[in-house]
């Protein structure tokens, strides 16, 4: 009998071929898992008539793990964002999105190893108070910060420095200006890391966050901090090590958790076998580690940097020219 049951959620757009280029490197690695399908996004709504089906949040809920492909929000009134209402209805308070350099990428830098631990319920993702005029002419939203939620992903950030063997912790702030929300995490990143003596702690404000990951990103090692700036900040860190292509997520809560890839469904080179599905693998070997499978998560570790530094069968925003089906072949000859 398999060890775990997977929910997997294939998702629209270049979500389906990235998902199933996954599940058969997983396959090949020899993790034994079953997996049970589900809907949600666009593909939903068509089968549906409901962008997260009951179904879905049950299936999710019964595996506790998921790996979901990404998902199309229709643009327009009326849509919540989807993977808001997921991570929200499952309270995935902790959104990890490492970003770690590999040779033969086209990035600017080669020893990018940061981790960007994002709050993901909070902030100003939190879904309150949105309103606009009648008129049409003015909009606000509120902003939320609470210090259970600014305890509860500060201390998540330390104990997975120390599980992963970081050495420090920057917390990303905007306290001099929104002086009650990013004020109140300032307040909480300060008692949290007095209580971790063994790891570095700094601060930062995120407007110098972001030029100093451009200029020195070597000085970071894990980040953490409220949910717009992480959501921000771990896409500039994409870009340090060669774009959304190499950029996965965990979205983890007491219960359950979704591993996904950061980008979206990318509808401009859907269905056209181009989609480069390294994000997606990441976040599978991310889903690994988190099942205690670590010797699996390395063995399709290495294939997958023996492919890129080789340049084997590598996609368009790699450099190379091949397609998916083409690049899945070659990580799967080398498991
Ligand atoms: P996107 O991330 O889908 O695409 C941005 C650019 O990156 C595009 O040029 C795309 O071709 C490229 N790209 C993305 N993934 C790639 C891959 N694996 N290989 C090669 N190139 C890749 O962003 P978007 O176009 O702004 O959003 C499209 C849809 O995705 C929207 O409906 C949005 O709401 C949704 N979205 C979903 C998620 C999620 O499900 N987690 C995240 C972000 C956006």
């Amino acid at each position: 009998m398999a060890t775990q049951t997977i929910t997997v959620i294939p998702g629209d757009g270049i979500g389906p071929d990235i998902i199933d280029a996954t599940i058969k490197i997983l396959d090949k690695a020899g993790c034994d898992f079953a997996y049970e399908y589900a809907d949600a996004g666009l593909t939903a709504l068509e089968n549906h008539g409901d962008l997260i089906p009951e179904s879905t949040l049950a299936l999710i809920q019964k595996n506790k793990i998921a790996l979901k492909g990404p998902l199309t929000t229709p643009v327009g009134e009326g849509f919540t964002s989807i993977n808001v209402t997921l991570r929200k209805h499952f309270q995935l308070y902790a959104n990890v999105r490492p970003v770690i350099s590999f040779k033969g990428t086209k990035a600017r830098y080669e020893d990018i190893n940061i981790i960007t631990v994002r709050e993901n319920t909070e902030g100003m993702y939190s879904g309150l108070g949105q309103i606009l005029s009648e008129d049409g002419e003015v909009a606000e939203a509120k902003s939320l910060i609470t210090r259970e939620g600014a305890e509860r992903i500060l201390t998540f950030a330390y104990e997975t420095a120390i599980k992963e063997g970081r050495k420090k912790v920057t917390a990303v702030h905007k306290a001099n200006i929104l002086k009650s929300t990013s004020g109140l995490f300032l307040k909480v990143a300060r008692e949290v890391a007095a209580r971790y003596p063994q790891i570095e702690s700094t601060e930062m404000i995120v407007d110098n966050c972001c030029m100093q990951l451009v200029m020195n990103p070597e000085q970071f090692d894990v980040i953490v901090t409220t949910n717009l700036f992480g959501d921000i900040l771990s896409d500039l860190c994409a870009g340090l090590v060669g774009g959304l292509g190499m950029a996965p997520g965990a979205n983890i809560g007491g219960d359950c958790a979704i591993f996904e890839a950061v980008h979206g469904s990318a509808p401009d080179i859907a269905g056209k076998n181009l989609a480069n599905p390294t994000s997606v693998i990441l976040a599978a070997i991310q889903m690994l580690e988190y099942l205690d499978m670590g010797d699996k998560a390395s063995k399709i570790r290495d294939a997958i940097t023996d492919v890129i530094a080789t340049g084997d069968r590598t996609t368009r925003d790699l450099g190379g020219t091949h397609g998916t089906t083409d690049f899945t072949q070659a990580v799967l000859e080398r498991l």
